[in-house]
């Protein structure tokens, strides 16, 4: 087994801890060409700024050896070593360590200072960097780009004539785990942020829907269809309703405005021919948007509404009076409730029988 091999395993793992939002770095530990023990980063999971890659490899393979001097052991990591991590390495005796990305601003084999070339330390350590580097050094790159731009879109500013509801007000509802996206740069949004969910496969492989709540509802409506399988559904919560901004004033709540909004989105999203699904609250919003991007709709589906008692999930998006300018123009609350498992699994595969899809 060549080094390029070791260090695919050793990605391999720095790729599940990014899935887990952690750094991604990742290790491989091997003695006589044999593999002994991974890791990965994990201090953010386990609340420990020693859960570096290389120190979780280091003890769970002396674990599996019993014994804390891991000699004619090699490590195979992502990233350069920290000067923690090297430290650890030399107290472990290893014989060898092979990283792939230089680390500019804390690696100590070369970058910043050199642990395993100091004449004062005891034991020798042979180094060698720059296995694979372009593959570590992208993986990492393209998680911090992915982080800035949540952090930017955190970010957004708020309009001074609109609210944007606490996001602990929604932490309570089950079942609505989905990840948050948002726009905010469409010409009739000005500056409002909408927000969205788009779940399920966007490479073709799934039927497509448009999920369309009405006044005094939410993206909450469709809870349980998101996540069917073979579907990939899209679901904007309204301006003024669910997680997306609340203007203050009513004169904004106009029913050809939300339908401008939707259609800006849709022409920015570029989505697959789809159905059209809605709540029957949302009846008069969904034929106005048939009407005007038809060429995009194969179907129209009304969403039954047989579901459990919704509880406070229509009220959370309004903290207090002043967050309630939609109700005021448009409607109020909902006694809706969306529909149950079994009525969104039929509504699932109405979708998919529309749009010439099989069963998943
Ligand atoms: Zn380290």
């Amino acid at each position: 087994m060549d080094d390029a091999h070791w260090m695919a395993l050793a990605l391999a793992e720095a790729r599940l801890a990014a899935e887990a939002g952690e750094v991604p770095v990742g290790a491989v530990l091997v003695r006589n060409g044999q593999f002994v023990a991974s890791g990965r980063n994990t201090p953010v999971a386990q609340h420990d700024p020693s859960a570096h890659a290389e120190i979780n490899a280091l003890r769970a393979g002396a674990a599996a050896l019993g014994n804390y001097r891991l000699d004619g052991c090699e490590l195979f990591v992502t990233l350069e070593p920290c000067a923690m991590c090297a430290g650890a390495m030399l107290h472990a005796r290893l014989a060898r360590v092979v990283f792939g990305a230089a680390d500019p601003k804390t690696g100590a084999a070369g970058s910043v200072l050199d642990l395993f070339a100091e004449p004062r330390l005891n034991h020798r350590t042979q180094v060698q960097g720059g296995v694979l580097a372009a593959e570590c050094s992208a993986l990492l790159q393209g998680f911090f780009q992915q982080r800035r731009d949540a952090a930017r879109e955190q970010a957004q500013p708020l309009r001074d004539d609109a609210l944007r509801t606490p996001p602990e007000r929604f932490d309570a509802l089950a079942g609505y785990a989905f990840e948050p996206r948002y726009v905010h740069d469409l010409p009739s949004l000005q500056g409002w942020r909408m927000h969205y969910l788009d779940e399920g496969p966007q490479d073709g492989s799934a039927a497509a829907c448009l999920c369309l709540h009405g006044p005094g509802e939410w993206g909450y409506f469709f809870r349980r269809l998101v996540g069917a399988p073979g579907l990939r559904t899209l679901v904007p919560d309204l301006i003024g309703f669910g997680k997306s901004d609340k203007p203050k004033r009513e004169a904004a709540h106009r029913i050809e405005w939300h339908c401008q909004v939707l259609g800006e989105w849709l022409d920015r999203l570029q989505p697959p021919p789809m159905v059209l699904v809605h709540s029957a609250a949302a009846t008069g919003l969904a034929a106005r948007l048939h009407a005007e991007k038809g060429g995009l709709f194969a179907a129209v589906l009304l969403a039954p509404e047989g579901g459990e008692p919704v509880g406070d999930a229509w009220r959370a998006p309004f903290p207090d009076r002043g967050y309630q300018a939609a109700l005021r123009a448009l409607g109020p609350i909902a006694s809706s409730s969306g529909p149950n498992a079994q009525q969104a699994a039929l509504l699932a595969q109405a979708v998919r029988n529309a749009m010439g899809y099989s069963t998943p």
